[in-house]
């Protein structure tokens, strides 16, 4: 035995950083175990000639306090950076250009995104009656709500934004829970969101803006924030074979690093790895059981950061346009960084993200990176419209093979196993972004209240 240990997290991304931040400030003895010899996860800013590019999550959500709670403990470490003005306007591709998603009364019956029929239609939509399938997926709601038309325009490539996502595949239950509740709770999605709005919100309650968030200087800042914090020597990098056995009082983890044996007792455990990594760091789950837990799809995605140096004057002046897959383009979307927080690109210059791949295109993943960088040069012309003298000067590519976690029918099977294993070896956690989540805001949450919970 190397020592023992009270709490041990494994994997170093935003859930298992913010999870032992919390705890260590609440004096508590934590230990990361994280299989690649750098922090952060899917969270990798890179900083290349004059521009700041996320290989992951460019932005997030304020939508809980916990949030702001993480920022605040922080703020001698990172500055939180909130979108300016110009992330309000969003864009969706529909013929040959970006139009604006509606934002207001006027827009919204000006739009072209969606047809007259549903515009008159949604008019009715409180009056229509309530759901009664608890699997009904984004798509089939979407429908009988509001019409095809915002299905295709809003809903689609919302879902190819956020989740990578195809909505016919996700139950709007588990996908997405506040939007399926308005239906239940209020029976209409308009007089749920009017109601909610309403409703008395406490001081706290306020500090959840729904706001874009970022990290001055890139979102790795945060995560190195929380790691200083944290502190080195509780963070051991390039553990290789985790296995964790339950024990008497605890459990025993056995893992390599650099080849080496090592073993460490601990009181409690939390994964917050992908369920892929799950079958051998808890070999003494039922394979049976573990099945429903590892049968969560991801979808694979490939982010691109494009710079140019001198736009010459080409601006936007948006958070991103995304892509319909009516649209039958290459691209799910391309995000404007630099429109939205300051220093991502030289003075003059741009910075652009644009994602490639999802369940839309899996197969898109396996083009070369001389592919991958044609597609974006041309789409760089065609969908932002840059003349053809103006080329980037960098384009940086990230690949990531499972990069969101598909909420399908499955998911149910998945928290009831889950659960099942937290009763029946108290002390183990099983979080990270395959429950409660995919978002930043949806991990901040989740860290803070399984440290709640110790
Ligand atoms: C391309 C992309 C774009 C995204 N865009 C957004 C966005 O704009 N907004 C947003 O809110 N969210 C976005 N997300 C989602 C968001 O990034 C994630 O939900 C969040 O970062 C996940 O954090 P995590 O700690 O749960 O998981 P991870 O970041 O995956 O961290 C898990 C950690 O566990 C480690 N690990 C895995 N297996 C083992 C093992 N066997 N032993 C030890 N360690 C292990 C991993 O190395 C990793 O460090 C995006 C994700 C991707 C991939």
């Amino acid at each position: 035995m190397d020592n023992t240990h009270d709490i041990v997290i494994i994997g170093a991304g935003l859930t298992g950083l913010t999870t032992a931040f919390a705890l260590h400030q609440k004096n508590r003895n934590v230990t990361i175990l994280e299989s690649d010899n750098k922090i952060g996860g899917q969270i990798q800013s890179h900083h290349v000639n004059g521009f700041i590019f996320e290989g992951g999550p460019n932005t997030g959500v304020i939508k809980y306090p916990e949030v702001m709670d993480l920022f605040h403990s922080l703020n001698d470490k990172c500055e939180l950076e909130v979108a300016k003005e110009s992330a309000k306007k969003r864009l969706i591709w529909k013929g040959n250009k970006f139009h604006v998603l509606p934002s207001g009364p006027i827009s919204a019956i000006t739009t072209p995104l969606f047809t007259t029929y549903d515009k008159l239609r949604i008019l009715t939509e409180p009056f229509r009656a309530k759901g009664n399938n608890p699997n009904e997926s984004i798509a089939e709601l979407t429908k009988r709500r509001l019409g095809s038309s915002y299905l295709n325009y809003a809903v689609d490539p919302f879902l190819a934004g956020v989740y990578a996502a195809n909505p016919m595949t996700l139950p709007t239950r588990y996908a997405l829970p506040k939007l399926y509740e308005l239906e239940q709770d209020y029976g209409s999605f308009i007089l749920g969101a009017i109601k909610k709005a309403r409703q008395p919100k406490t001081d706290r309650d306020k500090t959840a803006t729904k706001e874009v968030f970022s990290t001055r200087g890139g979102l790795s800042n945060l995560t190195k924030a929380m790691a200083d914090k944290i502190g080195s020597d509780n963070i051991i990098l390039k553990t290789k074979s985790i296995s964790i056995t339950p024990s008497a009082d605890g459990f025993v983890i056995d893992y390599t690093v650099n080849g080496e044996q090592h073993q460490i007792k601990c009181n409690k455990v939390v994964t917050t790895c992908g369920a892929y990594s799950l079958p051998t760091m808890l070999p003494f789950v039922d394979k049976g059981i573990m099945e429903t837990i590892t049968n969560l799809k991801y979808a694979p995605v490939i982010q691109v950061g494009v710079g140019i140096s001198d736009t010459k004057g080409v601006c936007h002046n948006a958070f991103g346009g995304l892509v319909p897959s009516k649209e039958k383009r290459d691209v799910l979307g391309i995000l404007f960084p630099s429109d939205c927080f300051a220093q991502r690109a030289p003075e003059r210059g741009a910075a652009y993200a644009f994602f490639i791949g999802g369940m839309r295109h899996p197969e898109m993943v396996d083009l070369s990176d001389e592919e991958i960088k044609q597609l974006v040069i041309n789409d760089l012309h065609s969908m932002m419209k840059y003349p053809a003298t103006i080329q980037p000067d960098e384009i940086n590519i990230y690949r990531h093979d499972k990069a969101i976690p598909q909420y399908e029918s499955s998911t149910g099977n998945r928290l009831k196993s889950i659960s099942l294993l937290q009763q029946t070896y108290p002390g183990l956690v099983i979080a990270g972004n395959l429950r409660d989540g995919i978002g930043m805001g949806d991990r901040i949450k989740q860290a803070y209240d399984i440290a709640a919970s110790m």
